[in-house]
Formats: structure tokens, C-alpha cells, sequence
């Protein structure tokens, strides 16, 4: 039995996929199929630059594509050309791990607002992900907001609050620097609909907005009050002591010049301004009446989730989670990571839906003398399709590291284009 099994998608929940398959000792190639020309996902592109010990995790799928059966396609979507069905003709078993890209919509009045952006753009923007690279979002506005209480709105504040100092040495783009260089961004709010112990964040980044240095991290006057103890137990009593450890008003010595405030029991109602947005009016959750509150803002941000993208072939609800059972899609296609379970949990998490895939194609899959990799580089040749192998992968890599500087770890091709050049020249 050799079996020929493709992984849609590059992400840790497709490595987690491929590494379970390798320790179960299954006889079978992996070809891991990325549309990106580097694999990683969210490693590269949604973990914050100056988060790099999280970016650790892809030293161990480096030893996953270093394995002899495994190959990896980038540059190689799959959804009109080729199809899944096409794919699924080619090989025994498919494994979609597809993530999810997209922004949670706000669905109030956002449409065509200059300055609103959502969270995925802003961070793929500062990561580098080709298709953002030219998301341009000015910063030129002495207030920014940023909706929700999860761990991204806590990444977009800290990028946009942190000194040039404290990011030069990540991996963050060059032209990122180059426009939060110029930015005008003084005051931030960090807006949540329900109370402080409702909030998503992870106590390491909380604990981190008190140790920025330029700017104070408050929360809004009466915070602390209005916070129910009785609710506290193990994670949430730390979660408070560090939330509440920080002061109701920006301290009288302070020589930081940026703030970012925590506000809760908001909920977006209206953008202001016509074309360009000038504020954004909320909604009082705690109150009985209509009572509603505006903050003045050139920025807006939302950071409310994920959504998935449509696949072509596959049904999916409205989230866009692929409708599955128990990560079976159906016969030899299977579903792995948020695209199976939603955008949340750590990086981790991915590991047992990995696991579990690897189950069941060990227990169900039988090899069909299916083509796989030979099939697959026939339906790119037959439409001149070009792709990243791994081997290609390993040099554009060592070529990002090659040309940082002294203190960033790499700096990141974020152009197919230039990609495929740099390929070409060497
Ligand atoms: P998240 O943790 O689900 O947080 C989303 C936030 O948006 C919640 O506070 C939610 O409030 C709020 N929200 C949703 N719809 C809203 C609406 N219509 N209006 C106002 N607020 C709304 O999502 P995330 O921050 O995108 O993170 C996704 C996953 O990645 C999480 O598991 C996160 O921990 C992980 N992550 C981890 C790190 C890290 O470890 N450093 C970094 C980034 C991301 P409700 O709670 O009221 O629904």
C-alpha cells in the first residue's frame, strides 16, 4: 500500500495532519497544497512579528517537509482549476485545511468607509501576505479603535502603540515600519460588548500592554466597580488581577506619549462621517435606555472573529465552516483545523484534528493506484501552471534570512512576482 494523500492548505493544521500520518508509520506520499508560495499560514502571517518564539512552532513542520514523502505545491489553488473533484480523482484521500481567512463582518454601516478596516487585512498587511500588500491604511489620525476583546484586537493595539525600537527587530515589513514611522496615533480604545471577565484575551498578552514603552495601557473610569467578584475563579481571578492592575487614568507623571484604553459593555450601532470615517457611535449594554456613546476616530479596526472562504464543491455554513461529521466531509475527504471547528483556540489545538484525520484515513482509506503527485504535476503542466516545490521553498527561505538585518530574523518576500524571479535567477 502506498497511498497518495493531498493536504489543501499549509497551515498548522495541515502540518499537524501531515506529522500524525509520518508517526503512524502509514506508507504514503504527502503533497501539502498551498494557493501562498510559502507554507506556514497563520505562522507567517497571523502570528504578530513580534511574537517570534510562536513562530517557533514551524521548526518542527520544517522537519515535517524535510520528510522524504512529503512535497509541497505553492502558488497551487484549488477551487476552479484545478477542482477538488479533479483533486480528489488523483489521489486517495484529500484533507482540506484550509483555515480561515476572512473577516467576521461588523454588519452595521461599514461598507466603502475609508479608515475601517478588518483585523485580518491590518495584520496580514503588516505581516506581508501578497494579496494585502497594498492595503495602504493611513494612520494619519490622532485616535484609532479597535472592536472586540479577543487576542488579535490585542495584537493590532500593540503594533500600532509600539516604538520603531521595539519593532525592528521582528519580522514585520519594511513598508509597515515605514508608515507606523509617520503614524499620528495617540489614543486607542480597545472596545468590548460584554464585561471585563468576558473578555478572550490570554493573560501573557494582557500582562504584555503593561510593559510597552511609550505608552500606558488604562481602563475606562469605573472599570473596577462594575466588575462582579463573585464570578471570579482560577483563570479569571488572574485574568482580573492583571486587568485590574492597571490604573483608571493615565498616570499624572507619565512622559509616554500613547494610551490605550479598555472599554466594555459597548457595542458598535453607526460609522460617522461620510466617506471618510470620523467616529463610531456605541450602544451602552448596561444600560436600560438607548443610551449611546461616540468616540472620535479616524481608524477603525474590527477584530470579531473569522470567517471562512468558499470552496468550490464543498458545502459550508454560514461561517463558513465546511459541513462535516466528526472532520469526515465525506468518503476519503476529510476536514481539519478552524475550517472544521472555527476560528479559536492555540496554535495547539490544531494537533488533534491532525491526529484524528490520520485515524481515519489509516482505518478507511485504501490505495487506488491513484497517480497523486505525478497526476497533480500533470494538470499544472497542461494549463502551464507553475509552482513553489519545497525544494524551491527551503532556498526562498534561506534567501529571506540571508537578507536581514542584524536584528530581524528574515525579511519576507510578499510578492509571487518576486518570487517566482528570485526562482528564476538562481
Ligand atoms: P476571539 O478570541 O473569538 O475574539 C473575538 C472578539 O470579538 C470577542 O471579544 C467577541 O465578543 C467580539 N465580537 C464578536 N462579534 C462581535 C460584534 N458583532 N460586535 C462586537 N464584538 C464582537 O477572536 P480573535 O481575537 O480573532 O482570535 C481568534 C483565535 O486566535 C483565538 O483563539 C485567539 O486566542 C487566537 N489568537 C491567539 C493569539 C496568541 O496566542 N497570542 C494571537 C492571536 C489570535 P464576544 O465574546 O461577546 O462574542
Amino acid at each position: 500500500m502506498n497511498l497518495k494523500i493531498a493536504i489543501i492548505g499549509s497551515g498548522p493544521s495541515a502540518f499537524y495532519t501531515a506529522q500524525s500520518l509520518i508517526k503512524k508509520n502509514i506508507n504514503c506520499e504527502i503533497d501539502i497544497i498551498e494557493k501562498l508560495f510559502c507554507p506556514y499560514g497563520l505562522i507567517r502571517f497571523g502570528v504578530a512579528p513580534d511574537h517570534q518564539s510562536t513562530k517557533n512552532v514551524s521548526r518542527v513542520f520544517e522537519r515535517v517537509l524535510n520528510n522524504p514523502n512529503v512535497e509541497f505545491f505553492g502558488g497551487v489553488e484549488i477551487n476552479d482549476y484545478p477542482s477538488i473533484n479533479e483533486i480528489l480523482e488523483i489521489y486517495d484521500s484529500v484533507v482540506i485545511a484550509t483555515g480561515m481567512a476572512k473577516d467576521r463582518v461588523l454588519n452595521i454601516n461599514e461598507k466603502n468607509k475609508t479608515g475601517y478596516f478588518g483585523a485580518t487585512q491590518f495584520v496580514n498587511w503588516y505581516n506581508g501576505h501578497p494579496e494585502y500588500k497594498n492595503l495602504n491604511p493611513c494612520l494619519n489620525t490622532d485616535t484609532a479603535i479597535i472592536i472586540g476583546n479577543g487576542n488579535v484586537a490585542i495584537d493590532c493595539a500593540r503594533i500600532l502603540v509600539k516604538t520603531i525600537k521595539e519593532l525592528e527587530s521582528t519580522d514585520i515589513t519594511q513598508y509597515a515600519i515605514d508608515t507606523l514611522k509617520n503614524s499620528s496615533i495617540k489614543n486607542i480604545y480597545i472596545i468590548g460588548r460584554r464585561g471585563p471577565l468576558d473578555a478572550k484575551f490570554t493573560t501573557v498578552e494582557i500582562r504584555e500592554m503593561g510593559e510597552l514603552l511609550d505608552c500606558d495601557t488604562i481602563l475606562s473610569p469605573g472599570t473596577k466597580n462594575n466588575i462582579d467578584k463573585k464570578l471570579l475563579d482560577g483563570d479569571l481571578a488572574k485574568q482580573y488581577r492583571i486587568l485590574t492592575s492597571f490604573d483608571e487614568s493615565k498616570p499624572k507623571n507619565s512622559n509616554k506619549s500613547k494610551t490605550v484604553e479598555f472599554k466594555f459593555h459597548l457595542s458598535p450601532t453607526e460609522f460617522i462621517g461620510e466617506n471618510e470615517i470620523t467616529g463610531l457611535k456605541f450602544k451602552n449594554n448596561l444600560s436600560s435606555n438607548e443610551d449611546c456613546i461616540t468616540i472620535n476616530a479616524g481608524l477603525v479596526i474590527s477584530a470579531i472573529g473569522y470567517q471562512g472562504d468558499e470552496i468550490t464543491g464543498l458545502k459550508s455554513d454560514e461561517s463558513g465552516m465546511i459541513i462535516h461529521k466528526n472532520n469526515i466531509i465525506e468518503d476519503r475527504l476529510y476536514a481539519a483545523g478552524w475550517v472544521s471547528r472555527g476560528p479559536s483556540g492555540v496554535i495547539g489545538t490544531n494537533k488533534h484534528d491532525g491526529a484524528r484525520v490520520a485515524e481515519h484515513i489509516e482505518n478507511n482509506v485504501k490505495s487506488k493506484n491513484s497517480s497523486g503527485r505525478e497526476g497533480l504535476k500533470k494538470l499544472l503542466n497542461l494549463k502551464n501552471k507553475k509552482y513553489i516545490s519545497k525544494e524551491q521553498w527551503f532556498k526562498i527561505d534561506q534567501e529571506e534570512i540571508k537578507r536581514a538585518n542584524k536584528s530581524s530574523p528574515r525579511i519576507k518576500f510578499t510578492s509571487h512576482e518576486d518570487v517566482f524571479n528570485f526562482i528564476d535567477s538562481i
